[in-house]
């Protein structure tokens, strides 16, 4: 049977697994409340169309990674492949235009299908934050503040940077359009297959090609900075005035753009050297066209997606620990119903509390270290008896006899 092994690309999040990435996750959620926005969950599947319609037909995400399927009742469905489409759909779907500004935090399994290396699964988790509703400058510097101090709690001010570009407004992006495409016509027997249908389709997206001869010839393209209007350029401005009055560093990188369609002016992703080729850990930018492109009013929006896996990567095995249970111990099989009794009492009080379900003290003892007890407590006949049991530290060793009413007492310094 194939299904032994993990779908290819996916993976099993185990306990400890799992802490770190919740340490991620609940890092963005108290980060993002604290900038005044609440969590939304969004189904993990959608009507194909939200995604194809939005990210652009011609986008990589779109084209090899998305995840479809027809369901009985011949609906084409999509795993989410990012998580502002489905936000964007929520938007409309539950009237949001009369409470702008909207604040979104979200977390959840996103899903593409991509060659599977270090830093990039199949199925991955983001976090992310979407400001919807905000069509000037405040919104940007607002929702990469936030990102840079979520950064910041984890530990990482000073191993990733902020890359920062401006797309410009739609009468910005056609001048460059024109431009960019004469250039490239230039170099067009050089350029990858790929990037010689993008350069009918979207040509700015050969910008962000990862072939080693669209970048040669992507370095030397003109710049969408020198195309900007006078509007454009002084939202950029805006920006970056921003920024420098928090004191947020970023580093000005005039061919950052995004790989998604929806986007205009701030674009913006903080990149680390620590992970190697997959160095990208939170991207964003404002997409004030999306909703509008879905059917919806026209509506300003402005936020960011973070991988989990790849700041989990950063983090490392250490930065956490998983809860120390106190392990009840019956001496014998004579003291099951009252260790099992005590253990019921303990928790409804607040406590960790774990029981080996077999074995000798010995057996168990060796099982209470393997999963890291604090302490263990052994019911045995002769101090029940007086109405006691032994509280033995498993960190020194020293054990004494406890009353049962004193019990909450002497193992609130272990845990609860
Ligand atoms: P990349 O250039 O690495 O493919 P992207 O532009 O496709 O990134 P976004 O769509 O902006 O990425 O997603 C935001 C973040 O989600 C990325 O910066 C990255 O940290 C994470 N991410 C994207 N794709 C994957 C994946 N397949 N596996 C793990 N993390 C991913
Ligand atoms: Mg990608």
């Amino acid at each position: 049977m194939a299904g032994l092994q993990p779908v290819k690309g996916t993976y099993d999040l185990l306990p400890k697994d799992r802490a770190i990435h919740r340490k991620v996750s609940e890092t963005a959620r108290l980060t993002a409340e604290r900038f005044g926005f609440n969590e939304i969950t969004t189904p993990i599947f959608e009507f194909s169309e939200v995604f194809s319609r939005t990210l652009g037909e011609t986008s990589d995400v779109v084209t090899k990674e998305m995840f479809s399927f027809e369901t009985k009742g011949n609906d084409k469905i999509t795993l989410r492949p990012e998580g502002t489409a489905g936000i964007a759909r929520a938007f409309i779907s539950n009237a949001l235009q009369h409470e702008t500004p909207v604040k979104h935090f979200y977390y959840g399994p996103m899903f593409r299908y991509e060659r599977p290396q270090k830093g990039r699964q199949r199925q991955f988790h983001q976090v992310g934050l979407e400001l919807i509703g905000v069509d000037t400058p405040q919104a940007d510097i607002e929702v990469i503040a936030a990102g840079y101090q979520f950064l910041s709690e984890l530990g990482f001010a000073d191993v990733v940077t902020l890359e920062l570009n401006s797309l410009g407004d739609t009468e910005s992006r056609d001048a460059y359009r024109s431009t960019l495409v004469d250039y490239l016509k230039g170099h067009y027997d050089n350029l990858s297959e790929d990037s010689k249908t993008r350069l009918e389709t979207n040509p700015l997206r050969i910008l962000d090609s990862k072939d080693k001869g669209d970048k040669e010839i992507v370095k030397d393209a003109p710049l969408l900075g020198d195309c900007l209007n006078e509007t454009s350029q002084a939202f950029y401005d805006a920006v970056k005035h921003g920024l420098d009055l928090l004191g947020i560093p970023y580093t000005e990188n005039p061919r950052l753009v995004r790989g998604l369609d929806y986007y205009c002016h701030t674009a913006f992703e903080f990149t680390t050297e620590t992970l190697g080729a997959q160095g990208t850990v939170l991207a964003g930018g404002r997409y004030d066209g999306l909703i509008k492109m879905m059917g919806g009013p026209q509506t300003a929006g402005v936020g960011w997606a973070a991988g989990v896996e790849r700041l989990a990567l950063m983090l490392g095995e250490d930065c956490v620990e998983l809860p120390r249970p106190i392990v009840m111990i019956p001496v014998s099989a004579d003291q099951q119903d009252e260790a099992l009794k005590l253990s019921h009492r303990l928790r409804q009080q607040g406590f960790i509390i774990d029981q080996g379900f077999s074995g000798n003290m010995k057996k168990r003892l060796n099982r209470a270290n393997k999963a890291n007890a604090c302490a263990a407590i052994l019911v045995g006949e002769d101090e029940l008896a007086r109405g006691c049991v032994t509280v033995r530290n498993l960190e020194s060793g020293e054990q004494s006899e406890v009353s049962l009413d004193a019990l909450g007492e002497t193992l609130a310094q272990f845990n609860a």
